[in-house]
Order: C-alpha cells, then sequence, then structure tokens
C-alpha cells in the first residue's frame, strides 16, 4: 500500500463508519501540480475519540485542536475534526477551536485558495477555485484578504512562502492588503515568522517572492531587515543551500551579525551562519580547511560550487596529531588558560607550516610564544 492507498484506507474506514473523511491542505495542492505529496493531512466530521476506536494505533498529537495521528503501516497520517476559528483579537491566533463544524466551514478558515481544497476517492471539493488559481498559478486569499490578514498576519508571510515554494504570482487584491496590513507582521511571533521566512529563501521562486515583498514594504517589520538586505538576497545566485546554511544567505546579503539573535535561531543554524558567511567569497586557506567541520565543508561546497582538496594534504587534521600535547604544557609550568591558547597556536602554526611538526621544534616554539605573550 503506497501512501495515497492508505489515505483511501482511512477514508474509506471512517466512511463505512458513518462519517466523512478528505484529504485537504498541501496535499490536494500537490497533487493538482502533479508533485507527489511528502504527506497526506486529512480532516473528518468525526471526533478525535470516534477515530482513536475505529484504529488500531492512534497517536493523540494534538487533542486541543482535535488532532490525532492515524499510523497506518508504519507512516502517520494527521486526522483534524472539522473545525472553525473564531475571533482573533490579538491577530496571532485563534481565540477559540470550534470542533464538529461542517467541510464548508472547515475549508473557509483555510488561507489561499489553492489549500483550500477537499479530496476523497468519489470526487473534489473546491468552494473557491483553487484549482483554477492552480491552473493560472496564482496566489490569494480564501475571502476577503485583509479581513484574513486581520485574523493571522502570519499569512501574509505565507503567501511570500508560497510564491516562492511553487513560483506563483500573487493576487492583485491579496498584495494590496498586504501593503496595508504589513505592520500587524509586527505582533507575530518571530518563530513562526522565521519558518515561512527558511522556505521561502530556499524555494525557486525566491527572486520574485522577495520582490513581491518589496512592493509592499513588508520588509520594515523583519528584525534587521532592510530593502537593501531584501534586494541582496533576491539577487544571490548559490547553488543548493541546505536548510540549516539559509542564514549564511542572510548575513551574507547583509543582516548584522547582532541582529540575528531577534530571529531565535538555533545554536546550531547560528554559529553555521557566522563561521560560513565570511567564507563565501574567498578561497579557503589550509587553516579554513582545517578547522570548519565536515558539515561546513560540505555546505560550502554545496553553496559555491567550489571543490576543495580533501583535508589529506594538511600536515595534521586533528590537534590529536600534534607531537605535543596538554601533559607537555603543564610540564613546562602553563597556566589551564594558557595551554588552550598555546595549542592553538601550534595548530595554527603546524597547519600553516610555519613549523614542522616535530617535538623539539615545537617545544621551542612554545617557549617563544610564552615569552612573546607575556612581554605582551
Ligand atoms: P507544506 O507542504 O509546506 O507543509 P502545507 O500547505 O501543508 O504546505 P502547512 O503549513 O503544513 O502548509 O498547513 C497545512 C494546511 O493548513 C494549509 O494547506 C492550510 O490549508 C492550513 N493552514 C496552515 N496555516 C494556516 C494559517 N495560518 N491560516 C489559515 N490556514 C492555515
Ligand atoms: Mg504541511
Amino acid at each position: 500500500m503506497n501512501l495515497l492507498e492508505g489515505a483511501h484506507h482511512i477514508i474509506q474506514t471512517i466512511e463505512e463508519a458513518g462519517g466523512e473523511a478528505y484529504i485537504v491542505g498541501g496535499a490536494v495542492r500537490d497533487m493538482l501540480l502533479d508533485r507527489t505529496p511528502g504527506d497526506y493531512d486529512l480532516a473528518s466530521s468525526m471526533l478525535p475519540e470516534q477515530i482513536i476506536d475505529l484504529f488500531p494505533v492512534v497517536i493523540p498529537t494534538g487533542l486541543e485542536h482535535g488532532t490525532v495521528t492515524v499510523v497506518l503501516n508504519h507512516v502517520p497520517y494527521e486526522i483534524t475534526t472539522f473545525r472553525s476559528e473564531a475571533t482573533y483579537s490579538d491577530r496571532r491566533r485563534p481565540d477559540e477551536v470550534t470542533l464538529g463544524v461542517s467541510l464548508e466551514e472547515d475549508l473557509t478558515r483555510r488561507d489561499f485558495t489553492i489549500n483550500a481544497m477537499a479530496l476523497r476517492p468519489s470526487g473534489r471539493v473546491d468552494l473557491f477555485g483553487g484549482a483554477r488559481d492552480i491552473e493560472e498559478r496564482i496566489i490569494r486569499t480564501v475571502g476577503e484578504p485583509a479581513e484574513r490578514f486581520n485574523e493571522d498576519a502570519l499569512r501574509m508571510m505565507r503567501a511570500f512562502r508560497f510564491m516562492s515554494q511553487l513560483d506563483f504570482s500573487l493576487d492583485e487584491a491579496t498584495e494590496q492588503a498586504i501593503v496595508k496590513l504589513a505592520p500587524h507582521l509586527a505582533a507575530v511571533a518571530i518563530e513562526r515568522i522565521a519558518i515561512e521566512f527558511e522556505k521561502l529563501l530556499l524555494g525557486p521562486g525566491k527572486q520574485r517572492a522577495l520582490q513581491a515583498m518589496l512592493r509592499t514594504g513588508i520588509e520594515r517589520y523583519l528584525p534587521g531587515m532592510t530593502s537593501e538586505i531584501v534586494k541582496g538576497l533576491a539577487q544571490q545566485s548559490f547553488r543548493g543551500v541546505s536548510k540549516d546554511a539559509v542564514w549564511t544567505l542572510v548575513l551574507d546579503a547583509g543582516l548584522a551579525k547582532d541582529q540575528l539573535t531577534r530571529w531565535k535561531r538555533s545554536k546550531h543554524q547560528v554559529q553555521l551562519a557566522t563561521r560560513l558567511t565570511p567564507l563565501l567569497h574567498r578561497p579557503l586557506q589550509d587553516w579554513d580547511r582545517y578547522r570548519l567541520s565536515d558539515e561546513e565543508l560540505m555546505i560550502l561546497r554545496e553553496m559555491t560550487g567550489t571543490d576543495y582538496p580533501e583535508r589529506s594534504d594538511l600536515p595534521i587534521r586533528s590537534r590529536k596529531e600534534l607531537a605535543v600535547d596538554g601533559k607537555d604544557m603543564i610540564r613546562l609550568g602553563l597556566q589551564k588558560q594558557q595551554i588552550k591558547e598555546a595549542l592553538l597556536h601550534l595548530e595554527y602554526s603546524v597547519v600553516t607550516r610555519s613549523c614542522p611538526n616535530d617535538r623539539v621544534t615545537l617545544l621551542k616554539e612554545v617557549e617563544r610564544w610564552r615569552t612573546q605573550s607575556e612581554n605582551k
């Protein structure tokens, strides 16, 4: 049974028990685009507790939103009870989720026409012209754009994200509403914005999405962003950029390093970005190849398309291969902090070939380095 057959099996099981179920959201969109969906999300008239009774393996992944995960042949399927979302007073999240509404209501709460279709083996439900908008390659809100962005300002970023991922254009009325409501983005949790922005930067339509952002002026409500940086991002032509390296692009386009903390990215992402950005536009030195991790080297290779020789030509490949070690430093009477610095100095000297990796030479070099640094 493939993924789609699994989804059909779930729909059939729910229908036989007297309920309704449909494939919804991104999977319907992807199928119409002739893409194979990565996962199939389902919506159903049944309540979580009824679904739990129908299938042998069900994980209650989000009961408060009406979501459970049915596991079929080791594949997880998210099933969410038809729901509506009432009054969004803070423009950040729904105040109240109502379960057990109709399919029509469930589709009406969704963001864009292309994301608001439902599919089951017996046919497709498309209330807002989603299939037509896929045909015309256009991002358009379900219902009145200003109203929808007022409910949830994140949708403005999602519009640009889908433009980029799908290489679609933006409906004119939708764009005009973003021009008006862009300031509301400032109230949205930065983590949610960052997820959409990362997807945007990795999409094939990055350039047109960023240009649309510039037309609306929305970059002013993103931490540390300026129109110059966004223009820079639009012009970049790096090749394969991995998900973790996307912030390297942003720093390269001119975002100040200390602004990155405002985006609340993971330590790993921040470290990659700050270490790799300075290396994008110059050839790697031996010292760079020595100190970078395998992952960092691979990312640079993929982004710049340059092939660096393996590390095998370096005099040493790690501190362990140094002809002296920490014990030698203790014997020389160095203090703890000094030992770290001394070893780093020796690594650098050996890797850059200003010293051979020879015990006697290195011990002499430590003495010289110590006298010099103590006289500073
Ligand atoms: P992806 O393939 O990137 O996951 P997706 O369409 O599945 O794309 P999700 O963010 O996973 O996008 O959301 C799933 C579905 O939930 C969307 O297709 C849309 O119908 C609905 N949705 C998600 N976020 C919102 C939102 N902020 N406002 C309204 N509907 C939303
Ligand atoms: Mg999804």
